[in-house]
């Protein structure tokens, strides 16, 4: 297990954390509840949230091997997206047009609700509406963005779901080098993700909710986990740890984790800021494969972020991956790229976590009544508002409550298993190699790199 002090390096957020990292007592002995949830970052706590809005009288227990914002939901770039990672025309094949314009709108909705739920149960993560821009730098990039826009009017959504700037007006916005034009979308808040972790841990808890802390789950099977320090029984039971599924037993080819990487600066200036742009807190990145994303903190710094680290043979999971110098060094660079008057500045933070991707890098939740298994995750990055559709749908099945929420196209799907190593390893390395190539081909040549193009259509996008 981790120090309380530990705990604190883990990321800017936790460092920052105003709380302490005191973790709860562990679960004391065998126990019985209606619903067992295992992991305590936002899919485990939205759920017992909305369970325990739903039905006060439940007995929900969540079992966290570490403490309540110990994974990636402590540790991520804070964008409160309607981000999901299937495009509509995949969502279409699953559920039809208005499916997947049913699935927008509900995420749309949510990234709202998050911030108003946070509000209403105290919870200060310094949410900002301020919306999402993605720079076009460079004609590859440009001509995605306009397709994307192209793509959004297709299907029926407007400019607040997605909308083209020009050069000008996007510099306005974000003054960073080379920006040709942008996309932007009003649907996305930056916020603290430690502080909301945490607050919602203790919203569980008010509503009776117990949250059992430096508990591993040894095994997660229908109707118990077992626990060395007891087994909790339960009718329903959520296995919700996503980048660290792999670990579970038979669980090591559901999920993938994906390192993504992190660094904040120090709090910059206010003459630094008067040519950086951003007073809405927007968050940002640009159009390359490779994903980058960066969010202006509400204490003044860039928290900066992208994928790029290494996966590893077996899916292995490990404290020592969440800082690789290789990959910090060229995340400072690309966000010194971006803004060239950060050449000097100073790198408080450097952090990582892992997040849990899918063999078809389609999320699902479902429930499973004749085994009380329910799941939720396989995000691929965008969890930060999907956790919170995710838990609020889990709880409705949970409680057989119909609604629009359990109609989404997302709910009940079954996403197939990965390969067995090392066709695993050589998949997802190399689906990196490829991204990172097409940046650099793009870069240069400024034509859309053929061969990524050939990767988002084979997987649907
Ligand atoms: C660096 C980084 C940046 C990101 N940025 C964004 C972003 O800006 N926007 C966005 O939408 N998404 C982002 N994501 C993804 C997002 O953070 C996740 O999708 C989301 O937090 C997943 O929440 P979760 O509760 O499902 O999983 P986690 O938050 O990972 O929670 C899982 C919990 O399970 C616990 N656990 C693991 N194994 C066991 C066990 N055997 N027994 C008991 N407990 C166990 C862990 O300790 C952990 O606390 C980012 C992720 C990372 C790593």
């Amino acid at each position: 297990m981790t120090t309380t002090t530990g705990y604190r390096n883990l990321s800017l957020w936790h460092d920052t954390f105003p709380g302490d990292w005191q973790p709860r007592p562990s679960l004391p002995c065998d126990t019985a509840v209606d619903v067992a949830i295992v992991g305590a970052g936002y899919t485990g706590l939205w759920t017992a949230y909305w369970l325990l809005r739903g039905d006060p009288t439940l007995r929900v227990a969540v079992i966290e091997r570490e403490v309540a914002g110990f994974g990636a939901s402590g540790r991520n770039g804070g964008w409160c997206s309607a981000l999901f990672p299937a495009s509509w025309r995949r969502l279409a094949r699953e559920g039809g047009a208005e499916g997947a314009r049913a699935m927008q709108r509900a995420l749309e909705d949510t990234v709202a609700a998050v911030g108003s739920d946070a509000a209403a149960e105290g919870i200060d993560c310094a949410f900002a509406l301020g919306g999402t821009v993605s720079l076009a730098r460079g004609q590859a990039q440009l001509a995605r963005a306009r397709a994307h826009v192209a793509d959004a009017r297709a299907h029926g959504f407007g400019p607040s779901t997605l909308d083209l700037l020009d050069a000008e007006a996007a510099r306005a916005r974000v003054g960073a080098d080379g920006v040709l034009g942008a996309v932007t979308s009003d649907h996305c808040a930056a916020l603290d993700p430690a502080r909301l972790v945490r607050g919602l841990a203790e919203a569980v808890e008010r509503r009776g909710g117990r949250i059992y802390e430096q508990t591993p789950a040894l095994s997660v099977e229908p109707g118990r986990v077992l626990t060395p320090h007891g087994t909790v029984t339960a009718d329903v039971v959520l296995p919700a740890v996503e980048g660290y599924t792999a670990q579970l037993p038979g669980r090591r080819r559901d999920l993938v984790p994906i390192y993504s990487l992190m660094l904040a600066t120090e709090p910059l200036p206010d003459d630094v800021w008067a040519g950086l742009g951003l007073e809405d807190r927007a968050t940002f990145s640009d159009e390359r494969h490779l994903t980058i994303y960066g969010q202006r903190t509400a204490d003044g710094r860039i928290a900066f972020g992208g994928r790029g680290a290494p996966y590893h043979l077996g899916s292995r999971v490990d404290p020592a991956y969440d800082r690789d110098e290789r990959v910090h060094a060229c995340l400072r660079a690309a966000l010194v790229d971006l803004f060239p008057v950060l050449r000097d500045v100073q790198v408080t933070h450097t952090w990582g976590g892992n997040l849990g991707v899918p063999r078809d890098w389609f999320p699902s939740v479902g429930l499973d009544r004749a085994t009380g298994m329910a799941w939720a995750g396989g995000y691929v990055g965008d969890g930060v508002a999907t956790s919170h559709l995710a838990g609020r749908t889990v709880a409705d099945l949970v409680l057989e409550h119909d609604t629009d929420r359990t109609r989404l196209p997302w709910v009940r799907r079954r996403t197939r298993r990965w390969e067995p190593e090392p066709v695993r390893w050589a998949g997802v390395s190399g689906v990196t190699a490829l991204m990172t190539y097409a940046d650099r081909v793009e870069a240069r040549t400024g034509r859309p790199s053929r061969a990524a193009g050939a990767f988002w259509s084979a997987i649907g996008h």
